[in-house]
């Protein structure tokens, strides 16, 4: 309903992409070495999947919100962590390049990115400022034509691989959330170093760590958008970024209701196959019509967005409902499969542990929550 046919175009070439590149051999692989192999990075790039919404002005591949949202589900339902490496650069990386860049970083900072030669990622979590994201602590001091940046971020993805990062700074310690700018940080920078990639339960293979900053010189010219908006720009950059993680839910969760009818059709037990008895077939019809629901609110907000809507609540409630949703999918989808749904061979086990951030990153459920009562109540 909401899409047209340069969607379903793109979608196609996720799919058929997904399924000839993240063959079996590969995700295992990617579990075992950890390790997310470069070639395939590249290959993300080469197709268009790094700045799928981002103008062909700036080498992206010029589509919109839809068909940034095809893209990650169709990812994430066969290889979860690729679409959180293809997530990055579209949207907590790519949207406030794009949206507040001056033309000088976006060609600096925006063009190699998207072609996938240089990573940036996204610094805003602190040990003691998470869901608190305006209670942030690292601070900048203007020196001359520089700030010196001192604090630590924790949890960023793709850190350790990070040629750029985008840091979440206070500048005027007395405003409060209003006193906090964005920096485009080199991440060669004297004084820049990282904590050791996280032992993470799921999305194994794509690290995440503490960037820390102890006296690091930034130019003036790298402000992100205007002093001091740093934080109000996090916001509007978390719209889109939670849409996309309401894609990443679907298609984790599609993968999962697809592996439970399957194995509900194969598995015999009492003589009968599995998805005959109406305790599994009215698990399976919830799971399906949850993640029916999940859809529509993720591709409204995509097609609220592409149309100049204020996109704060839908984009909210469609990271709640689809994330907490791809949770319920994954756990009964689980079930289905008894004792093999804990063994590690079976796929639903893999897609039970990377559905788990879902709810977590990018604004917890409960982040959430406070967003859409807020919007509500205003
Ligand atoms: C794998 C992974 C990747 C990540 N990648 C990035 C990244 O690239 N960049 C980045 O900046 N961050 C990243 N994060 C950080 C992520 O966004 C935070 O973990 C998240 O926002 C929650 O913060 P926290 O972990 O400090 O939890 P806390 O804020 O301590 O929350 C703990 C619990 O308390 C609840 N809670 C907190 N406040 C309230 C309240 N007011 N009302 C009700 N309940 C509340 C939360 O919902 C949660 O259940 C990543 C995290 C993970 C796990």
């Amino acid at each position: 309903m909401y899409f047209e046919e340069k969607h379903k175009l793109i979608r196609k070439l996720a799919r058929d992409f997904a399924t000839e590149v993240f063959t079996k051999e590969v995700l295992d692989e990617i579990e075992e070495t950890h390790e997310f192999p470069d070639e395939i990075c590249k290959q993300l790039a080469d197709v268009g999947f790094y700045g799928i919404k981002i103008p062909r002005e700036w080498g992206g591949a010029g589509s919109d919100h839809r068909g940034y949202v095809s893209v990650i589900e169709e990812l994430a339902r066969v290889s979860p962590v690729g679409s959180v490496v293809a997530n990055g650069p579209n949207s907590l990386v790519g949207t406030p390049l794009y949206q507040f860049g001056t033309d000088e970083q976006k060609e600096k900072y925006l063009r190699p990115l998207v072609r996938g030669e240089k990573l940036v990622v996204f610094g805003l979590t602190e040990p003691g400022a998470g869901s608190d994201a305006g209670g942030t602590t690292t601070i900048a001091v203007q020196d001359g034509d520089y700030y010196i940046l001192n604090g630590r971020k924790c949890f960023i993805t793709g850190a350790p691989k990070a040629d750029y990062a985008i840091i979440f700074a206070k500048t005027d310690m007395e405003k409060g959330v209003k006193g906090i700018t964005s920096f485009i940080m080199d991440m060669k920078s004297e004084g820049v170093s990282l904590g050791k990639p996280e032992d993470k339960m799921g999305i194994i293979g794509w690290p995440t760590s503490d960037i820390i900053m102890v006296d690091v010189k930034v130019p003036k010219e790298n402000i992100l958008g205007e002093k001091n908006e740093g934080f109000i720009n996090a916001m509007k950059t978390l719209d889109v970024g939670r849409i996309g993680v309401a894609a990443q839910s679907i298609g984790i969760g599609q993968a999962a209701l697809d592996e439970a009818v399957k194995y509900a059709k194969e598995r015999k037990q009492f003589g009968k196959t599995l998805g005959s008895f109406q305790g599994i077939s009215f698990m399976l019809a919830d799971m399906a019509t949850k993640l029916e629901a999940a859809k529509l609110l993720t591709y409204q907000a995509a097609y609220m967005k592409d149309t100049g809507q204020d996109v704060t609540k839908a984009a909210s409630m469609a990271k709640y409902f689809a994330s907490e949703a791809c949770n319920e999918i994954c756990a009964k989808a689980l079930q289905i499969h008894g004792g093999y749904g804990y063994i590690k061979e079976f796929l639903i086990e893999r897609l039970y542990r990377d559905a788990r951030v879902q709810t977590i990153y990018e604004g917890t459920s409960q982040i959430q929550q406070i967003v859409i009562s807020g919007q509500l109540l205003k």
